[in-house]
């Protein structure tokens, strides 16, 4: 038997649907960010990065680099072992406890990515509830929608940011059942917000447990980085906050915040934290300097937004299908996911520009588009060879650009 067809017919399909992905080799240089040097097929090539989620450049910053080099030099690279078998590390400790004060919490727990700390931290909190009932919302992040289906109990999907649909599901329910609401703050392909206050709100009158994903807010919004929530002033009523080291923060790691207890229950239950190598130290230390950096530099988070700002003005101004949205995401739409893919190549091949393509199923069918991150780096000058890229591109494809006159009203 021959096992090959299989993969290569998987394969096909991707094809034929527009959906095979490549991955563009990059090569970002500290220092000059958002700079990289692309490795095309035909050499290297100097390219701009719009599309990082190295949302305030912390990567390259010499505070987090070196804190990274330092810890590495003292303490070699690698942890050494899982949590349980000699993996804990100090600067880990350091960081949980960083992570704790971050977010108001009693206690933090740090798993090996975001991804990790929803797809096992959701099921084990839900795991330790009797007869739990999840309620998520429906444009949850598939790390969220993985950590639903593992947990294994009754699920409910609230429509996206609908708490008057939250309310009948939870209404639907006895007082005494265990609920757990699942959501993010800030949903990073349309930049739109969670309506925090609300959800808490309708989890307090039903008795249930908030979970909250800030992985595209913490150390971007709310007083020191702490986030969306505390911005709402709401996170003292929210149970778990969940949150990533590699977007703001610049490095690697994902993690959860809540009372002592239950990170110690997680901590104690979680198979996805208990069988895998602890992060390495310079890890930690790297992602510990970028938070207390971040929480006493308001700069950066105002920079990123007024950048974010000029980059939906400009581009409207420009006619370009620029998606209202309330954050520093700037999704622009081609609504096809042929021409999206075309529209990320020319942008590469002829502007030296990096914007990935989003297409299905990372976004849904018909609502193809780019979606730009503009950092505290882009300055007016990338900005203003960005639309013109954009509209020569737009141009190309026989896209749909508004006129000035209607851009105007
Ligand atoms: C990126 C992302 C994650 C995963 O975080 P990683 O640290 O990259 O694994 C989790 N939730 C959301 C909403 C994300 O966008």
């Amino acid at each position: 038997m021959t096992y090959d067809h299989f993969f290569s017919v998987a394969l096909a399909r991707l094809h034929q649907e527009r959906r095979y992905r490549v991955f563009a080799d990059l090569e970002r240089i500290a220092g000059r960010f958002p700079y990289a040097r692309w490795h095309s097929p035909d050499g290297p090539r100097p390219v701009v990065i719009w599309c990082s989620n190295d949302y305030l450049g912390m990567g390259q910053h010499p505070k987090v680099i070196s804190a990274m080099i330092e810890t590495a030099t003292r303490m070699g690279a690698g942890a050494g072992g899982t949590r349980n078998i000699s993996g804990t590390n100090h600067p880990l400790v350091e960081l949980e406890r960083e992570l704790a004060e971050l977010h108001g919490k009693e206690a933090a727990l740090v798993f090996t990515s975001g991804y990790v700390s929803n797809e096992t931290g959701i099921p084990t909190i839900a795991g330790l509830l009797p007869d739990c009932v999840i309620l998520s919302d429906a444009w949850n992040h598939n790390s969220m929608i993985e950590g639903v289906r593992r947990a294994g109990v009754e699920k409910k999907i609230w429509r996206h940011n609908d708490v008057g649909h939250l309310e009948e599901l939870l209404a639907a329910e006895v007082l005494e059942r265990p609920k757990l609401i699942a959501f993010e703050a800030l949903y990073s392909m349309d930049g739109d917000v969670a309506p925090v206050k609300k959800i808490c709100d309708l989890a307090e009158r039903y008795g249930a447990m908030t979970y909250i994903d800030e992985v595209h807010s913490a150390g971007m919004y709310g007083p020191a980085g702490a986030g969306i929530a505390a911005r709402e002033g709401a996170l003292h009523r929210i149970d778990v906050v969940e949150g990533t080291l590699a977007k703001a923060f610049g490095c690697l790691g994902g993690y959860i915040a809540a009372n002592a207890d239950i990170i110690d229950a997680v901590r104690s239950y979680a198979p996805g934290f208990i069988f895998t190598t602890a992060l390495p130290p310079a890890v930690c230390a790297a992602a510990t300097a970028a938070i207390q950096h971040l929480k006493a530099s308001q700069c950066e988070r105002d920079r990123h937004q007024e950048r974010a700002a000029r980059v939906k003005a400009v581009l409207n101004e420009a006619g370009l299908p620029v998606m209202p949205s309330e954050t520093h995401i700037v999704p622009v739409m081609v609504s096809d996911p042929e021409k999206c893919k075309q529209a990320s190549d020319l942008l590469l091949a002829k502007h030296g520009i990096y914007v990935q393509p989003i297409n299905y199923p990372t976004v849904r069918r018909g609502t193809e588009r780019l979606r730009l991150t503009p950092t505290p780096y882009h300055d007016d000058k990338l900005v203003d060879a960005l639309a013109e890229a954009l509209v020569d591109v737009w141009r190309r494809l026989g896209l749909p650009l508004r006129s000035r006159v209607l851009a105007a009203e």
